[in-house]
Order: C-alpha cells, then structure tokens, then sequence
C-alpha cells in the first residue's frame, strides 16, 4: 500500500513507522522544522508502555534509554501532603520522543518531509491507498470532513499554561493554591535528571480575575512561579510557546 501521513507529530510518526514495519510506502508531512516542537516533557504509564513494546521493540527500546522513572503521586493541599505509591510512570522530552521516532521511520525507509504543509488529505486521496489525518487536536482534516466524521469537540472550562522547571521533581505533583480569585492547581512531573514539565490551570473565571488573561508568556510564567513558589523550591519557570489554552476533546 501507499500510504500518506499529514502531521509528524508523535501519532503521526509512530503510525509511520508501525506500517512501514509492514512494508508499505509510507511519506509524512509535517509544516514544522524536525527540531520545532512545542511544549516539554512527555509521561507515560506503564500501560501505554506495555502497547508499545508490544507493537515495536525498538522503539520501546529507544525511549527505555531515556525514560526517568517513578512510582508516586503526591497531592498537596493546605499544607498536606498525602502520597500514593506504586503507579509506574515513565516520562522524557517532547523533543526526544520525536527525535526517537525519526530516526525509526527513516530507519525504515519512511519519507519524512519536513516544512512541508500537506496537501489537502481529500486530494491526496486520489492518489494514495491509505492517507492518515494525524494533524492533531485543531485537526483542519477533521474540519474539512466534519460531514463526514460529525466529530463531536468539547472544551474544557479551565485554563492551562504548559510550562517547565529547572530540576527534577521526584514524583507527580499536583498542588492546589486557594488564591484570593479562586483555586488553581499546579501537576508537575520530571522529564530528565534537571528538567520537569509544570502546568498550571484553573477555572476561566479565576484566571481572568486574577489578570492573567493580560499576562504574556513571560510574565505568566513569573506569576505562576512566585504562585506555587514552594513546590517549585523557589525556582523560576520557563516557557515553550506557551499560551494559556484550554483542553479539547
Ligand atoms: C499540556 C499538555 C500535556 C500533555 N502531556 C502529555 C503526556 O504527559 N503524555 C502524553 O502521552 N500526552 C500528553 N499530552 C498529549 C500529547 O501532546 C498529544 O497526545 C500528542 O501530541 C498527540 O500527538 P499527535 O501526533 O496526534 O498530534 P500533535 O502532537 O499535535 O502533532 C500534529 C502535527 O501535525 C502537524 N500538522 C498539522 N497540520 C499539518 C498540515 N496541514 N501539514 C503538515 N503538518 C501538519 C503539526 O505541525 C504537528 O507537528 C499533553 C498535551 C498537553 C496539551
């Protein structure tokens, strides 16, 4: 078959590489850069890990290299700590995960195409056996074939700011901050052996009473760092194009 991917994200690329495993033809575009990602780390559970291995080893091979590992939950509010063992999580970086999974395509005779807008997938399929959409969340193939699909897009109430820190947190943390506009939460994890991925959300109401809603990725990110300043053991917050956005489904 031949079979064309629009979007190499990591659904993109990891269905890339799965069918070419079976020796199809398979090309990916992608309009970014291979190094342009957003965003930071990446966690997976031991579950989705297990499908993985499952379905590639060397791919699970590849991110068992880099994973940081832990077990635990930790809920903070007003001042308590509970703690929850024996999850199985396994994380690494975006930019990695996507790193890992060019080099399995290209591995396997995929043709990546990178900075490269796809053609309309309802044109590609004129020519292509199989054609993926795989252009994520805002999916203009979905759009273009809602008649078709009749997705159903839902959007959270709260906000969110996908940010990082400079150390390793030892487990995932979720923190609730009763700010004088409302609660916000922070759920924090490690990526590698200095880096964690920290998002902060809270309710649309909260976050414009708060002036968020006028704060620049930078300044967001200094707002939410002297917010949750403890957790975050004093240490600033950075950036990745950030944007407070909310969650679809
Ligand atoms: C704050 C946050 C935290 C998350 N944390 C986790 C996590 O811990 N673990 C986890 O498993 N998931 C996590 N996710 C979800 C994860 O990001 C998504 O599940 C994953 O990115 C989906 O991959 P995808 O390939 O479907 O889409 P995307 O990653 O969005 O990739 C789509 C790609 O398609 C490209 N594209 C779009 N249109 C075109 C076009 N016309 N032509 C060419 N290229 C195009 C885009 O440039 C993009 O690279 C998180 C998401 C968010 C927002």
């Amino acid at each position: 078959m031949r079979v064309a991917v629009v979007g190499g994200g990591p659904g993109g690329l990891y269905a890339a590489a799965l069918l070419a495993r079976q020796g199809h033809r398979v090309e990916v575009w992608e309009r970014g850069a291979p190094d342009d990602t957003f965003g930071f780390g990446v966690v997976l559970s031991d579950d989705t890990l297990g499908g993985i291995e499952r379905a590639d080893t060397v791919v699970h091979a590849a991110l068992g290299a880099e994973f940081v590992r832990w077990d635990d939950v930790e809920v903070v509010h007003r001042d308590r700590l509970l703690t929850s063992g024996g999850h199985g999580f396994a994380a690494l970086g975006r930019r990695r995960l996507l790193e890992i999974l060019h080099e399995r395509c290209a591995g396997l005779g995929v043709r990546l195409r990178f900075r490269s807008p796809a053609p309309d997938a309802w044109a590609l399929a004129k020519t292509y056996d199989l054609v993926v959409a795989a252009d994520g969340v805002h999916s203009a193939t979905r759009e273009s074939g809602a008649a078709h699909f009749r997705p159903t897009v839902t959007e959270g109430r709260c906000r969110y700011i996908w940010l990082a820190a400079d150390f390793a947190f030892d487990a995932f943390r979720f923190e609730i901050a009763e700010t004088a506009h409302g609660v916000a939460q922070l759920h924090a994890y490690p990526y590698s052996a200095d880096s964690s991925t920290v998002i902060v959300e809270m309710r649309e109401e909260v976050w414009r009473a708060s002036g968020l809603d006028l704060c620049d990725e930078e300044e967001s990110a200094a707002r939410c760092a002297k917010l949750f300043a403890d957790a975050l053991r004093g240490r600033p917050l950075r950036g990745n194009r950030s944007a407070w956005t909310r969650f679809r489904t």
